[in-house]
C-alpha cells in the first residue's frame, strides 16, 4: 500500500494543528505534503513546513508569501485567493481544517479533484449544500467528516447495511458555557465567558457558536447535508428525524436509532484527535488511541433536551434547514458577522441571535444551484447583517468586553 499523501487546509488552527499531532503520531503513515492558511501567522506555518517537509505551502494573504519564500527556499509558495483550492491536486486527502465561508473552495475542489475531503469545515457543507453533492458525485470523491458528531454518525451507521432501517440520528451537544444560565445573566455575558467552553479547546468562532448552540444548529444542517435524502451513500434520513440532546459530559458523541428500537453510540473523551485520525485512516482505524475513557473515573452520563427559549439559534437553524435553497447559506454568514461583532466587543452575546433572526427574516427565497448563487448568497446575507449590526451598535447595544 502507498502512503497517502495528505494536504492540510487551516493548519495554523485548532483542526489544523491537532492534525499534525495525528500525523506525528503515526509517524511515517502519512506523507503530509502541503499546507494552507490564512497567512496571518505565518511562523507556525514554517516550522510545520520544516519539520515535515512539506512541497507546497499556500496562504490567501499574497503579502505573506515574501516571508515564506525567504524562510522556506525548497518549497512551492502559493498566495492568493485560490491558493488553498490548488492544493486539493498535490494530495490523496485534504483536510478542510479553515473557520467560516472562505473554506468553500477547498471543499469543492478536493471533491472535484476526486480525493478525500476530511471536512472539518462545516460551513462550507451548509452554505453550498446542493452544490457540494454535485462535487461529491464525482468519481473518486470521498467525504469523511471531521466533525466530531458526524464523525460518531459515521461509525454508528456502519451498524447495519439496510439503510431504511435508521430511524433517528440524535446528536449531542454539550450545551457550553452557559447551559445553566437565566436569561437575565445570559444578558451580561461577556467576551472571556463565551469563550470558555467546559468541555472542547477550539477556535473562536465555533467556541462562540457553541455557546449559542448555533453550532448545534449548523452540526444539524450538516447532518441533513451528509446523511439526508439525496446524499450520496447516505441512509436519507428526513430533517424531522433528526435531533439534539444536551450531554453536559460530552463523552457520547452522537447516536444512531434504529426502527427495532436499538440505540448505537460511539463514546470517547473528547478529543479531536480521534475524528481527524479516523478521517484520514478509515475505512481503517488510527494505531493510536485518542480520548481513551477511564471507566474508573467516568462517574456519570447525563441528558437533557435543548432549551431553544434561551438559545433560538437552535430553532433559527432548524427553519433555515426547511426553508432550503440559500436559507442556510444566509444563517451561516449572517452569524459569522454578528460572532465577529461579538468578539470585537460591538454587540451583545444576546444580540447574536436577533442579527441572524432578522436577516433570516429578510431572506429572498433565492436556490443554491451554483457557486454562483452561493457566493451571491452569502454577500448578500453578510451586507444585511451588517446593517444589523450597525443599527445594533448606533442603537447602544454594545457587547460588554470582560
Ligand atoms: P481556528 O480559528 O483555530 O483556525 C482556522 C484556520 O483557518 C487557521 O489556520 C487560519 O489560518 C485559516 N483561515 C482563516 N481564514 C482563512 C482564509 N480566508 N483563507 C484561508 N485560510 C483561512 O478554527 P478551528 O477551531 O480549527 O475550526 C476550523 C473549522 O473546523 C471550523 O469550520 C470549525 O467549525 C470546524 N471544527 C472545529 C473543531 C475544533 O475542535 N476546533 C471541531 C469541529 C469542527
Ligand atoms: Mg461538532
Amino acid at each position: 500500500m502507498t502512503t497517502p499523501r495528505v494536504a492540510l487546509a487551516g493548519a495554523t488552527g485548532s483542526i489544523g494543528t491537532q492534525t499534525l499531532d495525528v500525523c506525528r503520531a503515526e509517524a511515517g503513515r502519512y506523507d503530509l505534503v502541503a499546507l494552507g492558511a490564512s497567512g496571518r501567522n505565518i511562523e507556525p506555518l514554517i516550522d510545520a513546513a520544516r519539520e515535515f517537509g512539506v512541497k507546497v505551502v499556500a496562504v490567501a494573504d499574497t503579502a505573506a508569501v515574501a516571508a515564506l519564500e525567504a524562510a522556506l527556499p525548497a518549497c512551492d509558495i502559493r498566495g492568493g485567493r485560490d491558493a488553498l483550492a490548488s492544493l486539493a491536486t498535490e494530495a490523496d486527502v485534504v483536510v478542510n481544517g479553515v473557520v467560516g465561508f472562505a473554506g468553500l473552495d477547498v471543499t469543492l475542489a478536493t471533491l472535484r479533484a476526486g480525493r478525500r475531503l476530511a471536512l472539518a469545515n462545516k460551513e462550507s457543507l451548509i452554505a453550498a449544500g446542493p452544490v457540494v453533492r454535485q462535487a461529491w458525485r464525482t468519481p473518486g470523491a470521498e467525504l469523511v467528516p471531521v466533525d466530531s458528531e458526524h464523525c460518531a454518525l459515521h461509525q454508528c451507521l456502519r451498524a447495519n447495511d439496510n439503510p431504511s432501517r435508521v430511524s433517528r440520528l440524535v446528536l449531542t451537544a454539550s450545551g457550553g458555557p452557559f447551559r445553566t444560565h437565566s436569561a437575565a445573566q445570559l444578558a451580561e455575558v461577556g467576551i472571556d465567558e463565551a469563550l470558555a467552553h467546559p468541555t472542547w479547546s477550539m477556535g473562536p468562532k465555533i467556541t462562540v457558536d457553541s455557546s449559542t448552540l448555533m453550532n448545534k444548529g449548523l452540526e444539524v444542517i450538516e447532518a441533513h447535508e451528509l446523511f439526508g435524502p439525496g446524499a450520496p451513500g447516505g441512509p436519507g434520513v428526513p430533517l424531522d428525524a433528526v435531533e439534539v440532546v444536551v450531554h453536559p459530559q460530552s463523552v457520547i458523541h452522537s447516536m444512531v436509532e434504529y426502527t427495532d428500537g436499538s440505540t448505537i453510540a460511539q463514546l470517547s473523551m473528547p478529543d479531536m484527535r480521534l475524528p481527524i485520525g479516523y478521517a484520514l485512516a478509515w475505512p481503517d482505524r488510527s494505531a493510536v488511541a485518542s480520548g481513551r475513557i477511564d471507566w474508573s473515573q467516568l462517574a456519570r452520563l447525563d441528558f437533557e433536551p435543548p432549551d431553544t427559549t434561551r438559545f433560538p439559534c437552535l430553532a433559527l437553524a432548524y427553519d433555515a434547514a426547511r426553508t432550503g435553497g440559500t436559507a442556510p447559506a444566509w444563517l451561516s454568514a449572517a452569524n459569522e458577522v454578528a460572532v465577529e461583532a461579538f468578539l470585537a466587543g460591538r454587540i451583545s452575546w444576546a444580540r447574536i441571535a436577533d442579527v441572524v433572526a432578522e436577516v433570516l427574516d429578510a431572506h429572498d427565497g433565492a436556490s443554491a444551484d451554483s457557486v454562483g448563487d452561493v457566493y451571491n448568497a452569502d454577500a448578500q446575507a453578510r451586507r444585511i447583517a451588517t446593517e444589523v449590526v450597525d443599527r445594533s451598535v448606533g442603537a447602544g447595544s454594545s457587547g460588554r468586553a470582560s
